[in-house]
């Protein structure tokens, strides 16, 4: 199912699906009949998220959501995202077999957005089906300058009867009432190494880190490589690289917290000539809020103190800021005691990535697993995940809702 789905893309020769493209549609007529196999029934939603329902005999019994993805980066791997639609539906289809009647609703979720390819903004997917879309995600256009309201419109047809309007009102609209679900689980390849270094096929996810991005500009003076004195410059650069090195010693020191400055540019750009000024890019993550936080206040005292040591000026400017998430204990230690039951022993990861369970969390209390993956390679196209460890991870999942059905 892996492959096949891998194969489903709008670029030939590499794998490429993304926010409501002809691939994207053939991908939900794929699962959508792996789905039905499955028993589900299957509809797409107004944002283009594909969803399989199995119905417990109890119309009024809660709703369990599983789910992940099913858009890709550009020369994708096939893993990211399909795996936490597909392997739902085996083990649902697993459980049929074996006769287990669930006692509660399932929805399987293929979210249609959570790679932000298309509109330089992720989770539309999650964001729609939790209601969460709003004027902002619905005005930004694409390269193509289609905004994604106008997608949205073009991809639901004209609806004899349906104003434009009532149709976004629509989007604005969660699926479920928040009393309505027992929760979200989402499967995902890790896309880090912690699971190959520790030898294990599947870890559970205690946090979902937050993290804050920033531009900085360092003004200094740009000058003559050869006729100014060292004592007398304001090199920017020489600032700058100060700044990299303290943020990645506090970065070292600081358990959980990953700070990454990777772009940077030099004016003026020659060989001959003291640096003048420099943009850079920070990129500052921790699981829990305070350590980011706290994290910051230093960064900005680091720049504070270089800047006025160096004779520089700082400009900070915050581009991104995205609260950490904690997964659900409950849930989480009943995905922890099914990952006992089948591998023995059962890690805590955090998560340096974002995921649609982040979007999830406003709307059900939520619950990760992690899939080893092959030198915690990911959005590329030798991304893998063993035949071995996804068995693993189904049986995982089996147990995890038979022990729910049991409760
Ligand atoms: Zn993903």
């Amino acid at each position: 199912m892996i492959g096949e789905l891998g194969r489903v893309t709008d670029e030939p020769g590499r794998l490429k699906r993304t926010f409501l493209s002809p691939a994207m549609k053939r991908a939900n007529a794929l699962v959508g009949g792996w789905m039905r196999e499955a028993g589900l029934k299957v509809r797409v939603d107004s944002v283009g998220n594909l969803v399989g329902r199995l119905e417990a005999a109890n119309p009024k019994a809660k709703i369990l959501l599983l789910g992940s993805h099913l858009d890709t980066v550009r020369d994708a791997g096939k893993f990211d995202g399909a795996l936490g639609v597909l392997l739902p539906i085996v083990a649902l289809g697993e459980l049929r077999r074996r006769g287990v009647k669930l006692p509660f609703h399932v929805e399987v979720l293929g979210f249609s957005e959570e790679e932000g390819v298309r509109f330089a903004s992720a989770y539309l997917g999650s964001k729609g089906y939790c209601g969460k879309l709003g004027a902002r995600d619905l005005a930004r256009r694409d390269a193509d300058g289609i905004s994604v309201g106008e997608a949205l419109a073009r991809w639901n047809g004209p609806t004899p009867g349906l104003s434009k309007r009532v149709g976004v009102n629509a989007l604005l609209k969660p699926a479920h009432l928040l009393g309505k679900l027992i929760g979200y689980l989402e499967v995902h390849i890790e896309q880090g190494p912690v699971l190959e270094k520790e030898k294990l096929a599947v870890g559970v996810v205690s946090a979902i880190a937050g993290q804050s991005r920033f531009k900085l500009t360092w003004t200094g003076q740009a000058g003559h490589a050869g006729t100014t004195p060292m004592m007398l410059r304001r090199d920017a650069l020489a600032g700058a690289a100060e700044f990299a090195v303290g943020v990645e010693k506090y970065a070292r020191a600081l358990p959980g917290l990953v700070a990454t400055i990777g772009a940077l540019t030099v004016s003026p750009g020659a060989g001959n000539v003291i640096p003048g000024e420099v943009v850079h890019t920070l990129d500052v993550r921790h699981p829990r809020d305070a350590g980011r936080r706290s994290a910051l206040m230093h960064f900005g005292r680091l720049a504070t103190r270089i800047a006025r040591q160096r004779g520089l000026q700082r400009t900070w400017q915050r581009t991104q800021d995205n609260g950490a998430v904690v997964c659900s204990p409950e849930l989480t230690a009943q995905l922890v005691r099914s990952v006992r039951a089948v591998q023995g022993r059962s890690i805590a990861l955090v998560s340096g990535a974002g995921h649609d369970a982040v979007v999830m969390s406003a709307l059900a209390p939520v619950a990760m697993l992690f899939v080893r993956c092959r030198g915690g390679l990911s959005h590329h196209p030798d991304e893998y995940a063993s035949p071995a460890d996804l068995k693993v991870a189904l049986r995982v999942a089996v147990h995890f809702l038979e022990r729910q059905a049991a409760e």
